[in-house]
Formats: structure tokens, sequence, C-alpha cells
């Protein structure tokens, strides 16, 4: 739905009727604008032609059945996909994508491959995080958590992303609390300055995927602009602003980036108040394939000894492409 103009017929309405469309849209998830009874029926019909509130999406889901992957077709015909994942404790966390492809390229992602196509606007980016909201809304359920970890890089699209955060965050729109909202970046500093500054308490993390520049620069070529200590030096800065943790990102990817000697430079950089380490077990694309558990074990047990707070991520939705890194839109890739 497109919210600029929403607002800009809300303009010409008495003041209240924001309230009651806000009402209509983020709590009782309407799907068309003739369910708002409480607005007049000539407002419904401008806004049904104006503003539609169809979001044109197709549902997979995974055989775990933990995971739901969407893929919405913008007004433009370009298509993105949304992953709604659905945990044991009854969270429901919504990965969004951000621009529609990625520029950045890197190596182990099938989403770079696509190269960029172009940024989502506010709007598309709200859009994605309410096609899950009413597909829940219809087992009695709510969107608890959104990650920024679908396709593209959230901080090339800065505007848009926080734009999107604060219609999430509202009390009066989805009111999801700022804390179960994550950024994830590939290290773009000015992104991550600019999070510094901004007054709301969201998480940032940092795909990092390598304990050195020179992998990380194969890996990822973002690392060639902005390199390890820079970034680092960056996220320090941002810790000492806003007191926050900071989770650090690492495929695990077989025979690249996962021996000891790795696990070893990997705790020199972690080893710092507010740093944590998420390992995630790598979805094979095509290229790398993923490091074994045992492997796995092993990298994280040095790195708890090391004294590196460190975690395990579950993967959800191998199978239809939902997992990090697999989001490619496979219609457009075809
Ligand atoms: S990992 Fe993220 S930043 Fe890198 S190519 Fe994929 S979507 Fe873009």
């Amino acid at each position: 739905m497109n919210f600029d103009k929403l607002y800009q017929i809300l303009k010409e309405q008495p003041k209240y009727r924001v309230t009651q469309v806000k009402e209509a849209v983020f709590q009782k998830m309407i799907d068309n604008w003739t369910q708002a009874t409480n607005l007049p029926k000539a407002l419904q019909e401008s806004l049904n032609a104006e503003c539609p509130l169809e979001i044109d999406g197709q549902i997979l889901l995974a055989k775990n059945g933990h995971t739901t992957k969407a893929l919405l077709t913008l007004d433009d015909g370009l298509k993105i996909e949304t992953v709604l994942m659905s945990h044991k404790d009854g969270r429901h966390t919504v990965c969004v994508s951000s621009q529609v492809g990625c520029s950045l390229g890197c190596k182990f992602c099938a989403t770079g491959k696509l190269g960029l196509s172009r940024n989502l606007e506010y709007s598309e980016i709200i859009d994605q995080v309410l096609f899950f909201a009413r597909y829940l809304k219809k087992q009695n359920s709510r969107v608890s958590n959104i990650v920024f970890m679908g396709m593209g890089e959230p901080f090339l699209n800065y505007d848009n992303v926080i734009k999107a955060i604060k219609y999430f965050n509202e009390t009066d729109a989805l009111n999801i609390g700022a804390r179960r909202i994550s950024i994830s970046t590939s290290g773009i500093i000015p992104g991550i300055e600019k999070l510094a500054q901004e007054n709301f308490q969201v998480n940032l993390a940092i795909s990092l995927h390598a304990p050195n520049d020179k992998l990380r620069s194969e890996l990822m070529r973002i690392n060639k602009r902005f390199p390890l200590h820079e970034l680092l030096s960056a996220v320090d800065k941002y810790i000492q602003k806003t007191g926050r943790k900071v989770m650090f990102e690492y495929l695990m990817i077989k025979g690249v980036n996962d021996t000891l000697k790795h696990a070893e430079e990997l705790s020199h950089l972690m080893l710092k108040p507010l740093h944590m380490v998420n390992l995630i077990p790598y979805n094979p694309t095509g290229v790398y394939l993923p490091s074994d558990q045992y492997t796995i074990n092993q990298f994280k047990a040095y790195l708890g000894k090391a004294g590196v707070e460190a975690s395990q991520r579950y993967t959800f939705g191998q199978d239809i492409d939902a997992a990090c890194g697999q989001l490619a839109n496979k219609v457009k890739s075809k």
C-alpha cells in the first residue's frame, strides 16, 4: 500500500480519520477498505481505487512446518522474498528484504548473484510484514520480531528502512518493540554511524564471516571498501554511544573459514565487551559446502574457552530456499 498517497488523501479528511485508518490497517488487519465500516462509503471507494490494500503474494511452506516463504509481486512486476520463521517458544519472526536483489555480490550469497534492480520503498518493506501479520491474524497470532536479513543491504537503503522501522515500532501501528527488531549489515560504516545517532534501540548485527581481511575480501568484496579494522572501530564507537550488544554473524563454510586457526583469529577480534558471535551453518547455494556439526562444535568450544560469547543459529527452511543467503527469487533467476 502506498502510505504517502494514503496520507495525501487523509489530509482532506477530519484528523480522527488517521487513527481510524491506522487501527483498521494495523490492528484489524483489513485487506479491503470496505471492511473499514467506520469510514464513509465514498472514502472507502476512493481508498480502494487510490491505495488498494491487497498484497500480491504467493506462499510456500517448508517441510519442517516452521518456515513460510512468500514471494511478493510489487506494483512494477518485480518480485521479492520474505520469510516467516515460527519458533517453538511462540515467537514469529519476519525476515524482510530491503532491496530487490543486491549490488554487493558476496560470493556465498544467492541474492548477490542477481545484482541490484532497485531499492524498496518504505511502504514495500511494511507490506512484507503486513502480509505475514494478516496471515498470522487468521491463526490468532501476531508478528513478534523482525529481522532485516532478507534480500539486499539495508544500509544502502537507509532512509526507507528507518521509516519502515518507525511504523513497525509505533504503538498505533504494528507496536513491535525496537529491541525485537534487528538490522543485519555486511559492514556499511556510514550506516552504522547513522544508526548510532538514531534514538531507538534496534539491534545491530554484522555479517562478518571471516576473521581476516584477505579471506573477508575474497568472500565479501565490500571488505575492500570497509576493511576489518575500520569496521570494528565503527562498531566500537557504536557500542560506546548506545551501550548495546552487537551480534557478529559467522557463516560456517567447509574448509574455507571453519578451522581452529580461524577460531583463534576470530577470538582476538571478538574478545571485547558487548561483542557476541552467532555461528550459522552455511546453506549451500552452489559455490561452497556447509561445515559439519562436529567442526561447528569445535569452533564454538574454542571461542567459549577463549572467553568469547558464541551461539549457533538454528537453520530455518533450507528446503524452500528460505534460509540465510538463499533468497534469490527463483522466478527472476529462471
Ligand atoms: S549477503 Fe547480504 S550484502 Fe551480501 S550479497 Fe547477499 S544480500 Fe547482499
